[in-house]
């Protein structure tokens, strides 16, 4: 078994977000950690993970074999699940051999790791990309890129009772809706499949609009059978995925200092820089309360800052 029975599911705690704009504007929110379930497993991957675990348990497999990049969340948490539970990873990389703090945790979990290239990275929706590396291990279930697909949204579907059980600590009763970083969107199609429309969901675009997001939540709803509604799509992404600009890294210092919460540029930084300018702009009514999820991806800040 690659999980345990039991308690592997981490609670994630729920805090009061006190911030400045935040009070001023009579807006209340509640920030979930998912960057501290775990020593060692961070974020919205692991979550996106256990489903695809639990799938590969069923079908008898000994390990994970999937794919990333050189500073790649989704490896990350894998590697840390394997070295966890003990069981075996193996991940196939993008580009030429880097020596990223990434890469180096990755080897220090004990993933194995295959440099593909850029072309060979490519490759990785084709039919047969997979027989090889079937062939070379048979005893590993692939995992697509990122956890993503339904598995990958069912994963993520926990994380609204993970909250209700902690709202009564903050004095809350109820909350109006979700804001969060959204990528592929398969944690956001997640989080509208367990409401089915009770709370309303934003996502927060990390990445430009051609990349397909709302197609890809609306894939997964339906795969469901579920109803593709109750979320909306803001564009979060200041001129395009993993770009950074002086304002944005000035908020996120500006929010560490006054929170005490570390953020990072790609994912959370934005997410929350774009739920700013929404309350600024008069988006949100006063009294509004929404739960802010920080996805992780803390670790790989490290390739971005010489200083961490
Ligand atoms: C991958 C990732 C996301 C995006 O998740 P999706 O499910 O692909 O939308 C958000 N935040 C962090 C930190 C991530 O690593």
């Amino acid at each position: 078994m690659l999980l345990p029975s039991s308690n592997w599911l981490r609670r994630a705690p729920l805090d009061h977000l006190d911030l400045d704009w935040l009070t001023q504007a009579n807006i209340e929110v509640a920030i979930l950690r998912l960057d501290q379930i775990d020593p060692l497993i961070s974020g919205n991957k692991w979550f996106k993970l256990s489903e695809h675990l639990k799938a590969a348990d069923r079908a008898g497999a000994k390990g994970i074999i999937s794919l990333g990049g050189g500073h790649s969340n989704h490896l990350h948490a894998l590697a840390a699940a394997g070295k966890r539970f003990g069981f075996p990873t193996v991940g196939l990389l993008r580009g030429h051999p880097q020596d990223t703090p990434t890469v180096k945790d990755l080897q220090a979990f004990g993933m194995q790791l295959h440099w593909l290239g850029y072309g060979g990275y490519r490759a990785r929706h084709e039919p047969g990309f997979w027989q090889p590396w079937q062939a070379q291990y048979p005893e590993l279930q692939p995992v697509p890129e990122g956890g993503g697909g339904l598995p990958g949204a069912k994963g993520c579907m926990p994380l609204k009772a993970m909250v209700s059980a902690q709202l009564s600590g903050l004095g809350w009763n109820d909350y109006d809706g979700w804001w969060l970083a959204c990528g592929t969107g398969t944690t956001l199609a997640g989080l509208v499949l367990a409401e089915a429309g009770e709370h309303r969901v934003y996502g927060a675009l990390a990445v430009p609009d051609d990349h397909g997001v709302a197609q890809q939540v609306q894939g997964i709803v339906q795969e469901a059978g579920s109803v593709d509604a109750g979320y909306e799509l803001l564009d979060a992404s200041r001129g395009g995925f993993a770009k950074v600009d002086p304002p944005l890294l000035e908020f996120i210092e500006q929010t560490e200092r006054d929170s005490g919460i570390p953020l990072e540029p790609l994912y959370t930084g934005k997410a929350l820089l774009a739920l700013k300018q929404q309350v600024d702009a008069g988006k949100f009514t006063q009294g509004t309360r929404l739960i802010f999820i920080h996805t992780g991806g803390l670790q790989g800040r490290r390739g971005f800052s010489p200083a961490t």
